[in-house]
């Protein structure tokens, strides 16, 4: 008899704990991103809200296949990704879902989310152009339809059009000037190639203070993170090069880093609710800083490093024009050679 009551006691105990904790409200993340201020960002939203936050990190790509794979039975609740191709990619393969709230677009300029809603740009990166300062001023640089001409004869480090990157680039300059226009540039490009696209940002950076270009062109925060490297030959490589914004036509090409909510969130309030968190003044410079990159919220300053590196006009285009024409410029690289 007092047997059973114990274990009446014990299993009333699991069950109540069982209840607690279905109860206790969460949001799971997949986000590609590894930063510790990361951990401390999401701490302080869950102090703020109660509500905890499941991460699984995992490169871009097979994060999004993950997903795709889950189906509606997907634990994931908001993806966070880097390229507005990739993520416009995310959205075409139906595992994003629409979302507006006041917060959101109050928090982030229209031109960098997705027009539909689909998702919001968290963070921003120029992709810019980086000179060897023993040969090369930025008084000889000004818009990237420049890169093409004889005076950059063999002088131009830039990695592979396979990657997401430079196809947003040339999507941008498709949307801007043309399928045609921009077909000409990428040909230009390749006939002033240094040599045969290979290796990331940093190795067309350590190229170019090699001696094997005068430019090279990246995204800013590679910058960021040689300059701040424990590796004293990228520290040195970032002192010999210096950025320049490309202005002269339409300006620098920028993209973000951005999240949305998946289309079969299992708790889709409290991604919004950690979405409009990582929007807001006070997430914002901590998550931009991480990885040296702006904050995409117009209330917050960029840290002192890329302010050092002075104002730019970005290009005047809506980002989701990035993953529309992120085939047409797949397919211009193709046709010119651009490996
Ligand atoms: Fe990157």
């Amino acid at each position: 008899m007092r047997k059973l009551i114990v274990v009446t006691v014990v299993m009333s105990i699991i069950f109540s704990l069982g209840t607690l904790v279905l109860a206790a409200e969460e949001v799971n993340l997949y986000t590609n991103r590894h930063y510790d201020t990361d951990e401390e960002i999401l701490d302080r939203f869950t102090e703020e809200t109660g509500i905890e936050v499941n991460v699984l990190k995992g490169d871009s790509d097979q994060l999004i296949e993950r997903i795709v794979r889950e189906g509606e039975n997907t634990p994931a609740d908001l993806l966070i990704t880097a390229d507005a191709g990739r993520l416009h990619r995310a959205k075409t393969r139906g595992i994003l879902q629409s979302v507006k709230t006041k917060t959101l677009t109050q928090n982030i300029p229209a031109n960098l989310k997705d027009a539909d809603n689909y998702w919001y740009g968290l963070t921003m990166r120029g992709r810019v152009i980086v000179y060897a300062k023993d040969r090369a001023a930025p008084s000889d640089l000004a818009g990237y339809g420049d890169l093409t001409s004889d005076k950059w004869q063999d002088e131009i480090l830039v990695r592979s059009s396979a990657n997401i990157y430079n196809q947003s680039l040339l999507a941008s300059l498709v949307s801007i000037y043309g399928a045609e226009w921009a077909e000409d540039w990428a040909a230009g490009i390749v006939d002033n190639m240094a040599r045969k696209p290979q290796g990331n940002d940093r190795a067309q950076a350590t190229a170019a203070a090699a001696g094997e270009g005068d430019l090279a062109i990246i995204n800013t925060y590679y910058l960021g993170k040689m300059i701040n490297s424990d590796n004293p030959a990228e520290v040195k490589v970032a002192k010999s090069i210096g950025i320049h914004f490309p202005d002269g036509e339409n300006g620098t090409h920028v993209n973000v880093s951005g999240a949305g909510v998946t289309k079969y969130a299992p708790n889709k309030e409290n991604a919004v609710k950690l979405l409009e968190y990582l929007s807001s003044a006070s997430a914002q410079k901590f998550f931009a800083s991480a990885n040296y990159e702006y904050p995409v919220n117009p209330e917050v300053e960029a840290s002192e490093l890329l302010q050092s590196w002075g104002d730019f006009e970005t290009q005047n285009i809506n980002l989701t024009e990035l993953g529309i024409h992120n085939q047409t410029a797949v397919r211009i690289f193709n046709r010119v050679g651009w490996q």
